[in-house]
């Protein structure tokens, strides 16, 4: 029969490439990943013999072979009763990648080895990592239930091709030959091998056979537990085994951060095991990036990737859920409509958040590491899940005037319990960055009185805000909006300043809401500044500068808005323009300051040129050049 030849797609062999060199030291991983591979074909067929029973013969169990040929030339071979592949099914899985984020994946690789390996890892290497080991793979496979009946023989030494001929094969299922490289012949050694499998496939649901040891024994022995782990109780599982069957189920080669397994029994019955990673994966922020948990329906597999169990905001969760109640059947239409569903959903989510507030008050480091890695993708749920918001607030990190670093360190709880005791609200401030948020003209008034403000800084942020209302009996105030109010917190100083500036500052406010005209709604004497000359602030529920950002990226027309001047009536620039007579210098100078503000705001200014004319002709000015020698911006 003829031997066709074909070239593997381009990004599998920069994977091959890439793995080759930058996995050396996780090599034992490709007997894990053949291994998930044939157990993921074994639950195939037998998913797949629920509506076709013909498939899989009553008598048939499915399993998976391991044998070596120690003595010989150094082979492993690694062998399903699966579902197999025909000739274009080998073609096209054995020599393309089709998951999708692969092109981010390639966009993200630095070319430092330690840190692609991680990358690697979280992608997912798969068939391919037979070639760390292998310098010549062969794939012999049968599709179960094919009525051509014939079989392909694929092989290819991982370099640029491979070649395909259609074969006799008397068995359904797969069978992967490599014959090892010179450097890696030691995994041609059956006690190798078989602590390899009891360390990373224990717990798979099949059983791994090998040959007994002994000369020339024909006879097989299962090597593995071959009991599904979750549905083991939790008293006999180690620690090492919640990680190992991590690693298979995620192909991460990092341990996971923290687990919980459980059953629920009574009207509804269903056992869970859930993950959540030590390191976010490279395609958190990607939307059709596949998410959610692998689902059994009294342990047979039935899908990968049921994303309607868990809301989007807990999307780097990773685990396994086995279902008594969920008909065999079951698609991932029935799954968006099932008040079941709904309910496991329900359920699973307060476990991840428990599980999260658990590790929070047990182990601070630990989930300040958490925070880093999924923090954002968490902040959602303030929004997403209205439900479980009580649950999810106290969840939360900020950075914070209190503290001199900028990594978000301090809860609400925290927060709340350190605020001064006239203190009514919980302040917060949105900038660009926590930096300039802590220098802000915005909170120069609350650092002044000792008043915590948590920083943020994320795009999420101006959202997730919006959704804040009471924390403890504590309502949050936006230092940036509204009229900021000290009340209580306020000397008897700050009243007496405040009232003498209200009554001398009149005049002056006048003029400047004549010269800055429909700029803003109102110019008024502020509350909030200690050194700055003046801030922009919008009204309690108006939309701020960064909200409107939000807004206009979402493609919403916004119309103009406008705020109100802040003027700190103590600051030298102010009380300079107080005493300016000249009216158009008058007006030059007012329209500078309210531009800072905007600026300050992070908002754009309408014409960046004719604010720098401007700037540039008050420079001109103190400098006592002639206004004619100007030279333009
Ligand atoms: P993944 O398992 O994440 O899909 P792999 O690279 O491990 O990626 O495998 C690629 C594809 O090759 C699988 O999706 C499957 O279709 C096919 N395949 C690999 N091994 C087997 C096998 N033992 N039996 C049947 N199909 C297989
Ligand atoms: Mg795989």
């Amino acid at each position: 029969m003829t031997v066709e030849k074909h070239g593997f797609q381009t990004e599998v062999k920069q994977l091959l490439k890439l793995m080759i060199h930058s996995l050396y030291s996780n090599r034992d991983i490709f007997l894990r990943e053949l291994i998930s591979n044939a157990s993921d074909a074994n639950d195939r067929l037998r998913f797949e013999s629920i509506a076709r029973p013909e498939l899989l013969a009553e008598e048939a169990e499915l399993k998976i072979w391991i044998d070596t040929d120690a003595a010989g030339n150094g082979t492993v071979t690694v062998r399903d009763n699966g579902a197999g592949m025909n000739r274009e099914e080998a073609i096209s899985h054995l020599g393309t990648i089709a998951k999708s984020g692969t092109a981010s994946f390639f966009q993200q690789l630095s070319g430092d080895q330690q840190k692609d390996s991680q990358l690697i890892g979280q992608f997912g290497v798969g068939f391919y990592s037979a070639f760390i080991v292998a310098e010549r793979v062969e794939v012999f496979s049968r599709k179960a239930g094919d009525p051509a009946a014939s079989g392909v023989r694929w092989e290819s030494s991982g370099e640029g091709e491979f070649d395909v001929e259609t074969v006799d094969l008397d068995t359904c299922g797969t069978r992967i030959v490599l014959h090892l490289k010179p450097e890696a012949k030691e995994y041609a050694d059956g006690f190798r091998l078989r602590s390899l499998i009891r360390r990373y496939s224990d717990h798979i649901g099949f059983p791994i056979l090998m040959q007994k040891a002994g000369e020339a024994s024909l006879e097989y022995e299962t090597v593995n537990q071959a009991q599904a782990l979750w549905t083991m109780p939790r008293s006999e599982i180690k620690d090492e085994e919640y990680k190992q069957f991590y690693q298979h189920l995620s192909h991460d080669f990092s341990e996971p951060l923290l687990w919980s397994h459980n059953r629920v029994e009574g009207r509804r019955e269903y056992t869970s095991l859930l993950y959540v990673p030590s390191r976010a994966p490279f395609d958190l922020w990607q939307r059709e990036a596949p998410r959610g948990l692998k689902l059994y329906v009294k342990r047979v597999f039935i899908m990968d990737d049921a994303e309607q169990f868990l809301p989007l905001y807990l999307r780097f969760v990773k685990g396994v859920l086995d279902s008594s109640d969920l008909p065999l059947n079951v698609s991932r239409e029935i799954l968006q409509h099932d008040a079941e569903v709904e309910a496991i959903r329900s359920g699973l989510t307060k476990r991840v958040l428990e599980l999260l507030s658990k590790l929070a008050a047990d182990d601070a480091d630990k989930y300040a590491a958490f925070w880093k890695e999924f923090g954002t993708v968490l902040k959602e749920g303030v929004a997403e899940d209205p439900a479980n918001r009580d649950k999810i607030l106290p969840l939360l990190r900020f950075a914070s005037t209190h503290e001199s670093v900028d990594d978000p360190k301090v809860s609400l709880t925290q927060y709340v319990q350190r605020m001064k005791t006239d203190q009514e609200h919980i302040y917060f401030l949105i900038a660009d960055s926590v930096a300039a948020a802590r220098s802000s003209p915005y909170i120069e008034q609350l650092k002044e009185h000792g008043i915590e403000v948590l920083l943020l800084s994320e795009r999420i942020d101006a959202w997730i805000t919006e959704q804040f209302d009471k924390f403890e009996s504590k309502h949050f105030k936006n230092a940036a909006r509204g009229d900021l109010n000290l009340g209580k917190l306020e000397t008897e100083f700050d009243r007496l300043r405040k009232e003498s500036d209200l009554k001398e500052s009149k005049g002056l406010l006048k003029r400047v809401k004549d010269a800055l005209g429909d700029k803003v709604s109102e110019v008024r004497v502020g509350t909030r500044l200690k050194d700055s000359p003046t801030c922009l602030v919008v009204g309690e529920h108006e939309p701020d500068a960064a909200m409107r950002r939000l807004l206009e990226a979402t493609g919403q027309k916004m119309p103009p808005s406008k705020p109100v001047l802040e003027m700190n009536v103590s600051n030298a620039l102010v009380k300079y323009l107080d005493q300016e007579s000249d009216a158009e210098r008058f007006g030059e100078l007012a329209t500078l300051l309210y531009e800072q503000a905007a600026l300050v705001e992070g908002d754009r200014i309408g014409n960046p040129i004719d604010y720098v004319q401007r700037l540039n002709r008050l420079l001109i000015r103190l400098t006592g050049t002639p206004a004619t020698s100007m030279p333009a911006a």
